[in-house]
């Protein structure tokens, strides 16, 4: 049996993409003395899901790549939101992916003292003022792309005007949304954001780390290329809607310069560079936290990590192995294309990992019994059982096989059609691992439901090979009916119904949420089954991956076993579910 710490080998790598390019020419040329710094920003105000997953790959991967190092940066500017529950499961998870940032952790609340001074280095020196228009004027000010938009009656006052302004904000003498500190750039620019952008607004609200010492919060676009510029960081990438911002980001690291701020490493000066990729989308599902958390909140699902959710957390406890999302986010590619993956893509990596490392058990789902009728009543024996056909150095094991067994209900049929190579009245069968066995007649109850079936085995074909190698084709997996124990099992499928969840906008996407996407039932098991570990991956053959959960389990402490994934892509040919 294997659990997850022992699976993070082979580290995929994450070469020849523009962003690859891109690094490797700056260390080429010796750019910040070839040193490359790079950082993950998350806010924490939520749990982190797979499209985080696609950017820590990046932002770690490089660093490595580049023998570099990558800082984990709490991007905690907007105190409404943000909580230490959310900040300590961000660094869970993404040690859990893998990766470790070592002591680069950083917090942006730490720097807000720099960024206050900053804003007020910028008042002094005429480039920024306190505007009070509010939020409709200050739109409509800023106009549309094509025409210049209008200035602010407060831009051309004075600096020492505008410093006591700021300061009074800075104590609180001002209501939210009163007034704001703007950078004073070019209210003609085609590029909205260059337009006195808004780099200060009072929110008179405790922030979970620096609780009321602050009532002004920096906006997102000053900053980031402030943390970026404060820890020496040499390459920030971001998500593509970043990409018009950027000409603020460097106008900001420009005004840091003129005031001596940048880092200096080794004697070389850092200056941080910010590029965009395309953001992963998935189908079947929602990926921003805002949404995420409306379904949590709404007890849509049962948590952040319920296995359902497209969080890191939620698929760990659906049993996704942490290779199996770094592969998977290896595979997407870093682009500039706007693309929706499918959902399949990952469902097939996570078969890739488990097929490897997960070990093979047999269990029923849907039982019916199958009586041997040449097999002694009291007589039971052992046949041996591959573990994983994938790794011998995962041994056998011995199954418990009697007169009576369990097998699918759908392994037999009454009319099969020609190529049906399971249990039919005069067809023989191969009982994996056990024996070869011929289905004589079946008992129904007064509906045509088929209470029993009965046939005789091979005495000779013990193990499951026939004496005289004649070809038996089918394969069917079955449990000793008094030695099989009763397994608790969830099955999960797509929590929408509908590839894009977001088609009518994002105020009615939970009217797409699957029904059916959690179905609680009992598997018969072989007996081995019950002595998995929580947090242990097993494939039930013929069935599906399943991961015995790290949390729930029976009174007797069987566990709950979730179901990672089926065997095959059971939504590639139809909608309808299984
Ligand atoms: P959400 O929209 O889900 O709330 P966010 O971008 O607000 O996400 P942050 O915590 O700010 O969440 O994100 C941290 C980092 O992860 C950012 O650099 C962001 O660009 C990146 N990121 C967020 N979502 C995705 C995604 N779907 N694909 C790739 N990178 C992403
Ligand atoms: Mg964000």
């Amino acid at each position: 049996m294997n659990s997850d710490k022992q699976e993070n080998t082979n580290t995929p790598k994450q070469q020849g993409h523009f962003l690859y390019q891109w690094i490797a020419a700056d260390v080429a040329a010796g750019k910040n003395g070839g040193n490359v710094v790079t950082r993950f920003p998350p806010e924490p105000n939520g749990y982190l899901h797979i499209g985080h997953a696609k950017a820590i790959c990046l932002d770690f991967g490089m660093a490595e790549e580049f023998n570099g190092r990558c800082h984990l940066r709490m991007d905690d500017t907007n105190p409404l939101k943000e909580s230490d529950e959310y900040a300590d499961n961000i660094k869970y998870d993404i040690k859990w992916l893998g990766f470790d940032w070592g002591e680069y952790f950083y917090s942006a609340a730490d720097m807000f003292d720099q960024m206050y001074q900053i804003a007020e280095n910028l008042i002094i020196s005429g480039q920024a003022y306190v505007c009070s228009l509010s939020q409709e004027e200050w739109k409509e000010y800023r106009g549309v792309p094509t025409e210049p938009g209008k200035e602010s009656p407060a831009r051309n006052t004075s600096p020492e005007e505008n410093l006591a302004l700021f300061r009074r904000m800075k104590a609180g003498e001002f209501a939210d949304g009163t007034k704001c500190l703007r950078a004073k750039i070019d209210m003609s620019s085609p590029n909205i954001h260059f337009r006195d952008p808004v780099i200060y607004r009072i929110m008179h609200a405790a922030h979970y780390h620096t609780g009321d010492k602050w009532c002004i919060y920096p906006m997102y676009d000053f900053a980031h290329p402030i943390e970026d510029a404060l820890e020496g960081v040499t390459h920030s990438m971001c998500t593509l809607e970043f990409e018009v911002h950027r000409p603020l980001y460097d106008w900001v690291i420009d005004r840091m310069d003129e005031m001596g701020m940048l880092v200096i490493r080794n004697g070389n000066k850092i200056r941080p560079q910010q590029r965009e990729f395309s953001r992963l989308s998935l189908t079947y599902t929602v990926m921003s936290k805002r949404l995420l958390l409306q379904l949590v909140e709404n007890n849509k699902v049962d948590g952040w990590d319920d296995p359902r959710m497209p969080t890191i957390c939620g698929m760990r406890r659906r049993g996704y192995p942490p290779m199996a999302i770094r592969n998977f986010c290896d595979s997407v590619g870093i682009t500039k294309f706007i693309s929706t993956t499918d959902f399949s893509l990952l469902e097939e990596t996570v078969r890739a990992e488990l097929n490897r490392t997960a070990e093979r058990r047999l269990a029923v789902f849907n039982p019916v019994k199958l009586i041997i009728d040449n097999y002694p009543e009291d007589q039971e024996e052992f046949f041996d059982a591959v573990n994983n056909p994938e790794d011998e150095s995962a041994g056998t094991r011995k199954i418990p096989f009697s007169r009576e067994l369990y097998v699918e209900a759908d392994d037999y049929m009454k009319d099969p059609p020609r190529k049906f190579f399971r249990l039919a009245i005069g067809k023989e069968v191969r009982l994996r691992y056990a024996c070869l066995f011929t289905c004589t007649h079946v008992i129904e109850d007064d509906n045509g439901n088929v209470t029993e079936i009965h046939g005789v085995m091979d005495m000779d074909s013990r193990g499951g090979t026939a004496p005289d190698g004649r070809t038996v084709r089918g394969t069917i997996h079955w449990v000793s009916a008094k030695h099989a124990v009763e397994i608790p099992v969830r099955l999960y499928d797509r929590l929408f119904t509908v590839e894009d969840p977001l088609q009518d906008g994002s105020s009615n996407f939970m009217k797409y949420l699957n029904e059916d996407s959690i179905n609680e039932v009992k598997a018969l098991a072989e007996p081995s089954v019950a002595k998995f570990k929580p947090g242990e991956h097993v494939q039930f053959e013929r069935s599906g991956y399943f991961f015995a959960d790290p949390e729930d389990s029976r009174p007797d402490n069987i566990p709950v076993f979730n179901r990672t994934t089926t065997l095959r892509d059971s939504w590639a040919k139809n909608s309808s579910k299984k």
